[in-house]
């Protein structure tokens, strides 16, 4: 009989490890993947241990781009159901095996698991048998339990599972069982990865970007929305708020001490992103700062921003070196919006020599001197873009001690 709908298996990820948990993080799985879905006609079941989609076959790209960009599932496969008697799960076995040798596979092995008890064959007996049809329909296709191209997997639960192709998951959380967070997110390659990578252990990312026109311009800012865009696409969306830094950075650049400008920004942008992170019940900051990338990221200065941040700095990237970070923002499409040329404020205002090892003493002076409050308050006042608030964690406050 021809398909009607293509049906996928999903293995659900680490999640399923996390004992009391587990129910509750399924369901949001669930919720993530039906509002991937959305409009396609596809639907979720679920058992024990799995979840499948029956997707209109006229939906399978959009259908398998989603599971591609779902946090929490370990793997996935493109699956048959066969009725649970010998002869039609050893046809199935056949015809998914034949898919993967005809896709070039020239080795394979048979796996079976086997939840319900009740068949008259145990997995063992179910992988030999399957594998000897296998080598009857196609001579040429050879066993290699070790390290075959193709693993044909069968599976017997309420109905029987067929499959070849297991596709890897993006593994984690699902988005949603760790909170918010609150990106820094610049134009540049380091903090989307930042982001996805705190989405990746179940984090709801809210992001900020300091815009200072006409120092940067307007299309800096495009290229931030359409990076928030492309990180939304794994991290169920991102509520991305715009603040106009510009009078900010001037008092900076006026007033600032030679070298200290960067130091200071970065103060000055822990600062306000705090405050725009309580309005929004964001449990702490991320940033993209990995150590010694850069000047401003050695240990003292990133210590020195860090003092006027009112929650946890979360730096996902401070051990990576930049080659693995461009590894992941090619991987998540960000790579090639982060390269165009826009260059973001801290480029422009950065010093020739900049500080490098700023003493915290010296910078809380000097930040202090620059009674920023008021225009920290003003910016906060710009802020443009959604916000959402759903998730009923409590209220907290969006403020500046000046
Ligand atoms: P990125 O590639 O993320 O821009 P970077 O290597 O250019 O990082 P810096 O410019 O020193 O490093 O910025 C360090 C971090 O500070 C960034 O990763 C980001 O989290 C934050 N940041 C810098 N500029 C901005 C900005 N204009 N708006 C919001 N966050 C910013
Ligand atoms: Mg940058």
């Amino acid at each position: 009989m021809k398909e009607q709908t293509a049906l996928y298996l999903l293995k659900p990820g680490e999640l399923m490890l996390k004992g009391g948990n587990r129910g509750t993080f399924v369901k949001i799985l669930i919720g993530n993947l039906a509002a991937m879905l959305r409009g396609t006609g596809a639907f979720i079941t679920r058992t024990e241990g799995r979840l499948y989609v029956n997707c209109p076959l006229e939906k399978q790209a959009a259908c398998e781009d989603a599971l591609s960009r779902l946090a929490g599932l370990s793997g996935w496969a493109r699956a048959r159901r066969s009725e649970k008697t010998e002869e039609a799960l050893m046809a199935a076995a056949v015809d998914e095996a034949r898919i993967c040798h005809d896709g070039g596979a020239r080795s394979f092995k048979v796996e079976a698991r086997r939840t319900d008890k009740g068949f008259p064959l145990n997995s063992y007996q179910i992988c030999r048998m399957a594998g000897d049809k296998i080598v009857n329909a196609m001579p040429s296709f050879k066993v290699d339990v070790h390290s075959p191209d193709a693993t044909i997997n069968i599976e017997l639960r309420e109905h029987a599972y067929i499959y070849g192709a297991e596709r890897r998951g993006l593994r984690g959380l699902p988005v949603g069982v760790s909170g918010r967070g609150m990106l820094l997110l610049s134009g540049g390659i380091d903090s989307p990865v930042a982001g996805y990578l705190m989405a990746l252990r179940g984090m709801r990312i809210f992001a900020v970007y300091f815009h200072a026109y006409p120092y940067t311009p307007d299309e800096a800012r495009q290229k931030v929305v359409r990076l928030a865009g492309i990180l939304g696409g794994y991290a169920m969306g991102v509520n991305l708020s715009v603040v106009s830094f510009t009078k900010v950075e001037q008092r900076i650049k006026d007033a600032a001490a030679p070298g200290w400008s960067t130091v200071l920004l970065r103060m000055a942008m822990m600062e306000c992103a705090s405050s725009l992170a309580y309005g929004k019940r964001c449990r702490c900051l991320i940033t993209g700062e990995s150590l010694g990338q850069v000047a401003s990221q050695t240990i003292e200065n990133m210590t020195c921003a860090e003092s006027r941040a009112r929650l946890p700095v979360l730096r996902p990237l401070i051990g990576l070196d930049k080659e693995s970070i461009i590894r992941h923002a090619v991987k998540i499409g960000t790579y090639e919006t982060s390269i165009l040329p826009y260059q973001d404020c801290c480029a422009v205002f950065s010093p020739p020599h900049p500080v490098i090892h700023a003493a915290p003493d010296e910078a809380a002076a000097l930040y202090d001197s620059l009674n920023l409050g008021p225009l920290l308050a003003e910016a906060v006042s710009t802020e443009a873009g959604p916000s959402r608030d759903t998730d009923g964690l409590p209220a907290g406050r969006a403020d500046f001690g000046t």
